[in-house]
């Protein structure tokens, strides 16, 4: 397989940052579920998890930057005790807000009231839904998990959520349970609304698709079943030079749950810290924008995953 680095050099583009409108902050790893999938490798085991004072660097930052938009990610989020007091505090900033939430936590003791809260706050939430069958999102998140995850939905949608004219969005995203690439975003996602609402009655906003990344708990699983390899040669094999223009660490950085900063979740898990023109790690608490702002980004061929096919990024398909 050629290195993405590579591939890279012959299509005759670089990847730098040129803008900065995202922040996405993954709060830990700590989760209620142990997906198959989960390049966070995330679990009820684990226990990291960002501390009031990281929360407080971030909430500096964004309070004197010029960054609109605060996406919350996990981990489940939402289990971090400084989790309100982040979305509080970034919507009295006046900054968008979205939650990466996985839906089901929203029954785990004592979470009852997130739907109300996440309502109050007007915040933006992006539901993994990998699949409309419950068969299949079972097998990739655990027995019962489809019926929570329609519950939670149902109840979403009788606060407005997904709903026309509420301004309440509910946006789900599908990933691939085997190893192969998304379908078209725009033909799955009317696949999505009309079996929803026959079955369950639910209604939402739009559907993002994405690949799975052969990273981590994900690379594992693919080894152990011997798809691994047949995997990375078909991201490669479909790599697209269109969507190079808009992968999402072109306008996004993510904080770790320690404060360091990041290309993107996955640079995160690998690893793989932005740094500065002096090469020293960037670190939430002293970061400018004029920091990471034209700053190369740190690709390897886990960058193949972003660029096959339409793409992939937190917003779904790059390109039609
Ligand atoms: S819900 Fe999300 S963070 Fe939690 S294990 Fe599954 S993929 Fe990972
Ligand atoms: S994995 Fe994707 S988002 Fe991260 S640096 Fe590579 S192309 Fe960019």
């Amino acid at each position: 397989m050629q290195p993405f680095v590579e591939k890279l050099r012959l299509s005759h583009r670089c990847l730098a940052r040129h803008r900065f409108e995202v922040l996405q902050v993954n709060m830990g790893r700590l989760c209620n579920l142990a997906c198959v999938h989960c390049h966070v490798e995330s679990s009820p085991a684990r226990k990291e998890t960002m501390d009031r004072k990281t929360v407080d660097a971030v909430l500096r930052f964004l309070a004197v930057s010029r960054v609109q938009t605060l996406d919350i990610t996990g981990g489940a989020p939402e289990l971090n005790e400084n989790f309100d007091y982040l979305v509080e505090s970034a919507r009295s900033l006046d900054r968008h807000v979205i939650d990466r939430c996985n839906l089901t936590v929203i029954f785990e003791p004592g979470k009852e009231y997130l739907p109300e809260f996440f309502k109050r706050q007007r915040v933006e939430l992006i539901c993994s839904l990998p699949c409309y069958s419950e068969a299949n999102v079972d097998k990739q998140r655990g027995k019962g998990t489809f019926e929570l995850s329609i519950q939670a939905l149902k109840l979403l949608n009788r606060l407005g959520y997904g709903l026309p004219g509420s301004g309440l969005v509910l946006n789900l995203v599908y990933n691939p349970v085997g190893p192969h690439l998304p379908p078209r975003q725009d033909e799955l996602e009317k696949d999505y609304k009309r079996e929803l609402s026959r079955n369950f009655g639910i209604e939402f906003n739009r559907l993002y698709c994405l690949a799975n990344m052969p990273i981590t708990r994900y690379e594992t699983h693919l080894r152990l079943r011997g798809e691994y390899e047949g995997y990375v040669r078909l991201l490669a094999a479909n790599f697209n030079p269109e969507t190079l223009e808009q992968v999402m660490c072109r306008s996004l950085i993510s904080v770790g749950w320690e404060g360091w900063i990041y290309d993107c979740d996955f640079n995160q898990m690998l690893g793989l810290p932005l740094r500065a023109a002096d090469g020293r790690p960037l670190h939430i608490s002293s970061l400018a924008e004029a920091d990471v702002v034209g700053r190369p980004i740190t690709v390897g061929n886990h960058c193949y995953a972003c660029t096959a096919g339409s793409g992939s990024s937190c917003g779904g398909a790059l390109v039609p």
